[in-house]
């Protein structure tokens, strides 16, 4: 059975983007890999508002979060948590050897431009890790206010848009983003297997200084084969054929605005929902997520029996991530999935949950 995936990631693949990635293989340092790989890069300068350089990698979107604080932390690094993910990343730049603060927020919380600029002043920080849209809590961060305030502080600005680029607009320029990296497989809808990060002229002469940046996310060694257009390893073809497909798609057929606006349409109709059915938010209104949300449960319903029950009719239902498993749910909203979709999964939950 073709189970549709509600979950925040991995999202479902349309069939005409599998039949993209069916192309025969071809090598990956001859002339055929180039224009593809230099068409790619193009079109992903689009979607994220960038002329600064695009990375592919072939990793998940960890081993750029990796890369970021690798290539980027020299002194400090201020981690912002707010959520499993952005808390993640606090530990994978101890994990790096890095120093490292975090400015720890209540999960659901939505990090503030003011916390931020306080938090920063109160250190010799040279880097800074935001998380654009928190995956676990469904929370979207004030980016655009944040970034003003980021930028009266000398320091690289490194943000994860893994579960927002592609539903939500990420203005990577305007706001002065040094390094911004997601993954393919969430609003993207493709397969896992790709995750890309635009790198800034002064993250990329940063890095320069840094020691310690291993071999395999080495901004430096990325930067001398993308001026070939070629990637330093193996990458995974096909899946770069379907980047490549998918980004007509959503730049030519679907349009950037609308997709933005189709996304908003789906948060509005599942936040009407929740509250509709006597649920709760777990974001303030004004910071949710319009690619996922994050409900409390407040009506006590047994998540695990419904998962159980949604599974059996072709729905992959999502529970509460982590320490939030039962107490919240999600419900996402993102990639391909079509505002009808969404309306008719809302409607089987209130079935089988009798919510009614
Ligand atoms: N950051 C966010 C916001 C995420 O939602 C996820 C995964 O769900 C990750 C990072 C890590 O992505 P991956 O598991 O693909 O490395």
């Amino acid at each position: 059975m073709n189970r549709k995936l509600f979950i925040p990631g991995p999202t479902d693949v349309s069939q005409e983007l599998y039949e993209a990635m069916s192309k025969p293989m071809i090598g990956h340092r001859g002339k055929d890999f180039s224009i593809l790989f230099e068409e790619t890069v193009d079109k992903l300068k689009k979607l994220m508002f960038t002329d600064e350089r695009v990375y592919i990698s072939t990793s998940s979107s960890t081993g750029l979060m990796e890369a970021a604080v690798r290539n980027c932390v020299k002194n400090k690094c201020l981690n912002v948590g707010n959520g499993a993910f952005s808390c993640k990343w606090h530990d994978i730049t101890k994990a790096n050897g890095k120093q490292a603060d975090m400015l720890s927020l209540n999960w659901g919380e939505a990090p503030t431009a003011e916390l931020i600029d306080e938090a920063l002043s109160k250190d010799d920080y040279d880097a800074i890790t935001l998380v654009h849209n928190e995956t676990s809590t469904g929370v979207t961060a004030p980016i655009k206010e944040i970034a003003e305030v980021v930028k009266e502080h000398d320091v690289t600005f490194l943000v994860d848009t893994v579960s927002s680029m592609g539903g939500i607009k990420v203005d990577v320029d305007r706001w002065g983003i040094d390094v911004c990296l997601f993954g393919v497989q969430k609003a993207m809808a493709l397969p896992a297997g790709l995750a890309c990060c635009s790198v800034s002229e002064k993250a990329l002469k940063k890095s320069m200084n840094v020691d310690n940046r291993g071999y395999y996310f080495d901004f430096q060694v990325f930067e001398k084969y993308n001026k070939k257009n070629q990637t330093p390893t193996t990458p995974a073809i096909s899946i770069l054929n379907g980047l490549n497909h998918q980004l007509d798609k959503i730049l030519n057929s679907e349009g950037l605005g609308n997709r933005f606006q189709r996304h908003e349409e789906m948060g509005e109709l599942t936040r009407k929902w929740i509250k509709e059915k006597g649920f709760e938010l777990l974001p303030e209104d004004r910071y949710a997520s319009n690619t996922v949300s994050c409900v409390k449960n407040t009506r006590g319903i047994d998540c695990e029996s419904l998962q159980k029950k949604l599974y059996e009719r072709g729905y992959v239902f999502s529970n509460g991530y982590g320490k939030m498993k039962n107490n919240h749910f999600r419900i996402a909203h993102m990639g391909d999935r079509k505002p009808e979709e969404l309306r008719e999964y809302l409607d089987v939950i209130e079935k089988l949950a009798d919510l009614r």
